[in-house]
C-alpha cells in the first residue's frame, strides 16, 4: 500500500534494538505522574491511584489480553496503564504531529498529495506500529521516531512530548471519569455504551475548563490566546480518540459495547465548541486523510463557505470510521 521511493545518497537508517518498552517509556514517568496529579487537582475529585505496569500484569481473570491497557478499576479506585500502552500513544502522537504538519504545508503550497519521503514514511510506520503494539512485543524502535525524554533536543520532539502528555491526560481523565461517575466494571451493553459517552464527556469538560471560542472573530482572523488553548485541548482529545480507534480496531473490539468512533468524535468536539476554521479540526482531518487516504482527493473544494475545517474533519472521521469499522458490521 505504501509507495516506495528511493532517495539516492540517503541511506535508510536501521531500527534501534530495544530490550522492552518499559525502559523506553520510563524516562517520562515523573512527568506523567505530575500531569496525572495536576489534572486530578484541577478536576477537584477524590484522589485515585495511577498504576503503571507491565503487559500481562493486569490480565489475570479476564480475557482481555491486549498489551496496551488503559482501564479504570472501580473496586480498587485505580486507573491502570501499561508501558506498552504509553509507548503506543507516543508513536501515534508523533505520527499525528508529523502527518498533520506535512499535510498543512502541502495544502498551503497547493499540493493535492503528499510527497513520500523518509520523514513521511517514519510517520506512517509509527502509526502502524502503534496499532501492532496491542498484541505484539516490540524489540526494535522505528528509525526516525524520537525516543521519549523529559528534556527534548528539538522543537518537534518537545511538541511530541507535550501533545503526548495532553492526549494521555484525556485518556486518563476518561478512565478517572468512570470512577468519578460510579460506573461498574461490567454492565449491560446499553449501559456500557452510555458510560463511554459519559466518560468522554466528563473528560472533555474537565480539560476544556471555562475556555471558549470567540464567536465574534471573523474566519481566518487570529484567535485569542483562550481560543488557542481551547484548540490545543481539542487537538489532544482528538489524538486520544484516534488512538482509541486504532486500539479498538486492532483489538477486534466489536461495536457492541463500545460506541462508534465517529459518534464519540462528534460528541467530544461538540463540548469543545470549536469554530468552523478550527486549526485543531484541520490538523486532525489532515492527519486522518494522510494516514488512510493519501491518494484520495483530500483537497476539499475551494469554496470557503463549504470547505471549512469542521466539514473536512467530519469527512475525515467518516473515513476513519469506515476504514476501521469491525469487519462484518
Ligand atoms: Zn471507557
Amino acid at each position: 500500500m505504501i509507495k516506495v521511493s528511493f532517495h539516492f545518497g540517503r541511506p535508510v537508517k536501521p531500527n534501534i534494538p530495544i530490550k522492552n518498552l518499559t525502559i523506553v517509556m520510563k524516562p517520562l514517568e515523573a512527568q506523567i505522574r505530575k500531569m496525572f496529579l495536576e489534572s486530578q487537582l484541577k478536576a477537584d475529585v477524590s484522589v485515585v491511584e495511577l498504576v503503571i505496569g507491565e503487559p500481562g500484569q493486569f490480565a489475570s481473570g479476564n480475557l482481555n489480553v491486549a498489551r496496551t491497557v488503559f482501564e479504570a478499576v472501580p473496586s480498587l479506585q485505580q486507573v491502570r496503564v501499561t508501558w506498552d500502552g504509553l509507548a503506543s500513544l507516543w508513536l501515534a502522537t508523533f505520527a499525528v504531529l508529523r502527518l498533520g504538519s506535512r499535510s498543512f504545508h502541502a495544502r498551503r503550497n497547493g499540493q493535492s498529495s503528499l510527497p513520500e519521503d523518509d520523514d513521511l514514511k517514519a510517520a506512517i510506520k509509527a502509526i502502524e506500529i502503534s496499532q501492532l503494539l496491542t498484541k505484539t512485543e516490540l524489540r526494535e524502535w522505528p528509525a526516525g521516531v524520537p525516543f521519549p525524554t523529559p528534556t527534548p533536543a528539538t522543537d518537534e520532539e518537545d511538541q511530541v512530548r507535550r501533545l503526548f502528555l495532553g492526549s494521555l491526560d484525556f485518556i486518563l481523565s476518561h478512565e478517572r471519569a468512570h470512577l468519578f461517575l460510579g460506573h461498574q466494571a461490567t454492565d449491560t451493553v446499553d449501559i456500557m455504551k452510555a458510560n463511554e459517552f459519559a466518560a468522554d464527556k466528563q473528560a472533555a469538560v474537565w480539560l476544556k475548563g471555562m475556555r471558549q471560542a470567540d464567536p465574534n472573530r471573523s474566519a481566518g482572523a487570529t484567535p485569542t490566546s483562550e481560543e488557542l488553548e481551547l484548540e490545543g485541548w481539542a487537538l489532544r482529545a482528538g489524538i486520544a480518540l484516534i488512538w482509541i480507534a486504532l486500539f479498538e480496531h486492532h483489538n477486534g473490539q466489536s461495536s457492541s459495547d463500545h460506541p462508534e468512533i465517529s459518534t464519540r468524535f462528534d460528541k467530544v468536539l461538540q463540548i469543545f465548541g470549536l469554530s468552523d476554521d478550527s486549526g485543531a479540526s484541520e490538523i486532525l482531518s489532515d492527519t486522518i486523510k494522510a494516514w488512510l487516504d493519501r491518494l484520495g482527493d483530500w483537497d476539499l473544494g475551494k469554496d470557503p463557505a463549504k470547505a471549512t475545517a469542521r466539514a473536512a474533519l467530519d469527512e475525515a472521521v467518516w473515513i476513519l470510521h469506515s476504514r476501521l469499522a469491525p469487519t462484518g458490521s
